[in-house]
């Protein structure tokens, strides 16, 4: 089973998609987390990486492509697993899209979480007060807002033509929104 999560920073998509891996039983891949560890680490990809998440921009395909496809490859994958934060672009999705028709699997669903604008600054905001994420500072929030209106938004429509995509209301308590997400994925 995969089940991909699309929705701005700050929408609660890592919040919840771990909440949903961890009740269906299957596992989690954030592309941002592998990434910070990778900058964290100082790996090769990582020190390619480190100055687009300070920027709040995308990281260049490739390098994501490459994190990708090791996380999809390990074990805890073979039952299914959640994606936070890719695909990111139409390219990325098709890319996906290869990779998967190439071993006989599907995307089975897109859980979109909408959240107004308001609501979506106020929680970043706060987040940065608690995690201390380099890349929660206001300029990259604005940044990081504008490249998912940009890059990652479009995917809205791309998954709603093959049927997958299911919006769901992002507004309101964690439970609350959990409760419409197991609905959405029911
Ligand atoms: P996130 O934790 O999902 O908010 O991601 C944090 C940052 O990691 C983003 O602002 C990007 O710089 C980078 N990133 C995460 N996922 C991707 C992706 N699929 N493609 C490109 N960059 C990504």
């Amino acid at each position: 089973m995969l089940i991909i999560f699309l929705g701005p920073p700050g929408s609660g998509k890592g919040t919840q998609s771990l909440r949903l891996a961890a009740d269906l039983g299957i596992a989690h891949m954030s592309t941002g987390a592998l990434l910070r560890q990778a900058v964290e680490d100082d790996t090769p990809l990582g020190k390619q990486a480190a100055g687009y998440l300070d920027e709040g921009q995308l990281v260049p395909d490739e390098l994501v492509v490459e994190l990708v496809v090791a996380r999809l490859g390990e074990p805890d994958c073979s039952a299914g697993c959640l994606l936070d934060g890719f695909p990111r672009s139409i390219l990325q999705a098709e890319t996906l899209d290869v990779y998967l028709a190439k071993r006989d699997l599907q995307v089975d669903r897109v859980i979109e979480l909408q959240v107004n604008a308001d609501e979506l600054r106020r929680r970043m905001l706060d987040r940065s007060k608690i995690e201390g994420r380099s890349d929660d500072t206001p300029e990259t929030i604005a940044a990081r807002i504008s490249v998912y209106k940009s890059s990652t938004a479009p995917l809205v429509d791309f998954y709603r033509e093959r049927e997958l995509l299911r919006s769901v209301d992002g507004m309101g308590t964690p439970e609350e929104v959990a409760g419409r997400i197991r609905a959405a994925v029911a």
